[in-house]
């Protein structure tokens, strides 16, 4: 009898098994439907000997120093500050929005005085900031608007930005100084042996056992727990009893070119005519150095794995009844961005199981009874 079973293997899963396995030498096991551990950071090293990210580009970045502390018992860190050039009107130019954007995209030589100035002729005035649109068009306008962020969007998302809450563009900031970087947090680094290194050593202990390619809907019946950590999609936990709630997905291309580097910077987003939203090198990420260079172009689509929760007023309002659910199931704790349905990064989400663990350590005396599975029996 394992004392917990933990579903998922990203950050919310292996955080909770480090935990749980360390601080209350209690028995995990950590399954994953995937063949790897790490969830959706997971990196490994292609046929061209590069490390790339399975999943798409993860840089990470925080201002919470209790999230580096813990994580750095696991890895040691390369700095590395994120940029990303925006394709736009057949230009590379610095996303987000700031001085040189402009000056690159009008040929002009504002000075951040009059950038603030050309900003302000430029807004519409929105009276309550509530979607996506106004939370771009209140502060730039709709040309840069549609230049930058429609288009994106409405690829990204499969719905127009009037649809989506203003959290999703309210992610970028825009600044009239000639700051590049993607990111204002104080801590911007990469694990310096890369992410799936780093869940290994967190998962690397005797109490923690790890089941791989294995599906929470296979083994639920059959293999005895006291508790559970569940940090898969919450409607599927519910056999989608109340509807689906809807969650984006990704289709990645990934490439290796005979060359050494393909694009300035890490990150291209494309927010005009291409089916792909942005293409990646991961030397940049990595330092890695190589003859040959490894790419991933995203395409996003509905059908695959779950990737993101779509922040609308309708989903938010359909997660709120399987939470109410949630809260009900006895010795089930739902954590991670696709079991709260929530737009998280990774320090969010490390976050979010720390402050879980400490719930946990409050309210449950190690090794305690009612057993759920026993219960079951
Ligand atoms: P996940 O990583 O999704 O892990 C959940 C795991 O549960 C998965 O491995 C899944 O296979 C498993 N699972 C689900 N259901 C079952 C089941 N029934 N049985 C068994 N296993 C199951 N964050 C940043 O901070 N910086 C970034 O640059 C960044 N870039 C991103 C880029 C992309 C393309 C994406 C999609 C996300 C990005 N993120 C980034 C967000 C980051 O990926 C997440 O915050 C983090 O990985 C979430 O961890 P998690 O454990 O909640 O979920
Ligand atoms: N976005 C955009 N144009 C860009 C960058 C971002 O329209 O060049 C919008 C888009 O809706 C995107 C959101 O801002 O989904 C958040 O961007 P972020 O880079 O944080 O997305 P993520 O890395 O989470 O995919």
């Amino acid at each position: 009898m394992f004392d917990w079973l933990i579903v998922g293997a990203g950050f919310a899963g292996s955080v909770l098994a480090e935990r749980i396995a360390s601080q209350r030498n209690e028995s995990v096991l950590l399954i994953d439907r995937r063949s790897h551990i790490g969830g959706n950071a997971y990196d490994c090293y292609n046929e061209a000997g590069i490390l790339v990210h399975q999943y798409g580009p993860h840089i990470f970045h925080t201002n919470a120093q209790s999230i580096v502390d813990y994580l750095s018992q696991f890895t040691a860190w390369r700095p590395y500050e994120h940029r990303v050039l925006s394709s736009v009107d057949g230009k590379l130019l610095p996303i987000p929005i700031n001085l040189d954007t402009i000056n690159k995209l009008y040929d002009l030589d504002l000075t951040s005085e009059q950038l603030e100035q050309f900003f302000l002729s430029r807004r519409e005035p929105v009276d309550e900031v509530r979607t996506a649109e106004d939370v771009v068009v209140g502060t730039v306008g709709r040309e840069l608007y549609e230049k930058f962020f429609r288009g994106y969007t409405r690829k990204q998302w499969g719905v127009d930005p009037s649809q989506l809450n203003k959290s999703v563009t309210a992610r970028v900031p825009t600044r009239t100084d000639r700051d590049d970087r993607y990111f204002g947090d104080s801590f911007q680094s990469m694990p310096a042996g890369g992410y799936t290194r780093m869940f290994q050593r967190m998962v690397d202990n005797p109490k923690i056992k790890i089941m791989l390619q294995t599906d929470y809907r296979e083994i639920r019946d059959r293999i005895p727990f006291r508790r559970m950590i569940y940090t898969g999609p919450v409607d599927e936990y519910f056999d989608w009893s109340l509807g689906r709630l809807p969650y984006r997905s990704l289709r990645f291309e990934h490439v290796t070119l005979d060359c050494d580097r393909f694009q300035p910077v890490a990150v291209v987003n494309f927010p005009q005519a291409e089916e792909y939203t942005r293409i990646t090198e991961y030397k940049h990420l990595t330092g890695q150095t190589s003859p040959q260079t490894s790419l991933t172009y995203e395409y996003p689509t509905d059908i695959g794995d779950p990737y993101y929760p779509v922040p609308r007023a309708e989903n938010e309002a359909l997660y709120k009844r399987y939470e109410a659910l949630a809260g009900a199931a006895a010795d089930v704790w739902f954590v991670g961005r696709l079991a709260t349905y929530r737009y998280y990064n990774m320090d969010q989400v490390v976050g979010q199981a720390l402050a879980t663990f400490a719930r946990i350590q409050k309210n449950l005396p190690v090794s305690n009874a009612p057993l759920r599975a026993e219960a079951a029996e």
